[in-house]
This record gives structure tokens, C-alpha cells and sequence, in this order.
């Protein structure tokens, strides 16, 4: 089981933003920005480019409507969508609330923000979805 299939489970605690019965949207623990996301599919797929075409076609819709979501309660010039999957064995797309093109930089130094902070944060996204 991988540790975001166990944060879908429940059994791992997690910054919940958005949800439907196929994918799950979770606070980053280490954002980049604030607001940044991760949308996973409950099924448990290593990479994004062997979903098969109807649940990649599903997940990027469920982004849509998380990047939406995400810019309302944070206003920015764009929501940014990286996939990257070097770290965690188990499909996801990055979402990061973009001011300029460094907000996607993933070798800078991330965000540490108290859990009230990350809990306000997904509550305001999750109002938003
Ligand atoms: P990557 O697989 O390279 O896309 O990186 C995995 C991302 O998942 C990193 O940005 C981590 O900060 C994030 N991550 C890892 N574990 C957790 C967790 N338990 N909760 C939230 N985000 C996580």
C-alpha cells in the first residue's frame, strides 16, 4: 500500500481540499507555494502516464475543478499542474498557486507552515470545490 493510498484510507492523516468517489485532493506537506495541492486517484497506479485514458481524462477534469477551487480562495495569476512522481510511487498531479514562474520551482527551499495554518488553508479550498 502506498503512503498516499493510506492517506486515502484515512489511516495517515492529511489536509483534505477536495474529494469525489475516484480521487482525493491534499494539502503538499512540503508546498512550494501556499496552496499547493496534490490530486491522487484512489486507484493505485506508480505512474500517471500508464492510467488508462478514461480515469487520466477523469483525473484532469477533478484538477480543473480543484485548480478552480484553489484560486478562488487564493487569488494568483495562474494554477501551475507539474507531475513529477521521482519521490512517491503512486500517481499525482502538483497544483501551485502561481505569482511568477519561480512558484514552480521545486529545488528552492519549501514553505513551513503551522498546522492551523495547512488546516485553514484546505478548509478554504475545500469551501471553494
Ligand atoms: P514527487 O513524487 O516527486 O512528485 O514528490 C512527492 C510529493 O509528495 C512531495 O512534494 C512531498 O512533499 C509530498 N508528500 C510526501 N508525503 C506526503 C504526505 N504524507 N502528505 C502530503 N504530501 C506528501
Amino acid at each position: 500500500m502506498t503512503i498516499f493510498s493510506r492517506i486515502i484510507a484515512g489511516e495517515i492523516p492529511s489536509y483534505k481540499c477536495a474529494e469525489d468517489d475516484r480521487f482525493y485532493a491534499f494539502l503538499d506537506i512540503n508546498p512550494v507555494a501556499k496552496g499547493h495541492t496534490l490530486v491522487v486517484p484512489k486507484q493505485e497506479v506508480d505512474y500517471l502516464f500508464d492510467l488508462d485514458d478514461e480515469t487520466l481524462a477523469a483525473m484532469t477534469v477533478f484538477a480543473k475543478r480543484v485548480a478552480k477551487a484553489i484560486q478562488q480562495a487564493f487569488p494568483c495569476r495562474k494554477v501551475g499542474m507539474a507531475v513529477l512522481g521521482l519521490e512517491v510511487n503512486h500517481a499525482h498531479i502538483h497544483l501551485i498557486p502561481l505569482q511568477s514562474e519561480g512558484d514552480m520551482d521545486f529545488r528552492k527551499e519549501k514553505l513551513q507552515l503551522p498546522a492551523e495554518e495547512m488546516q485553514a488553508i484546505a478548509a478554504k479550498i475545500l469551501a471553494n470545490f
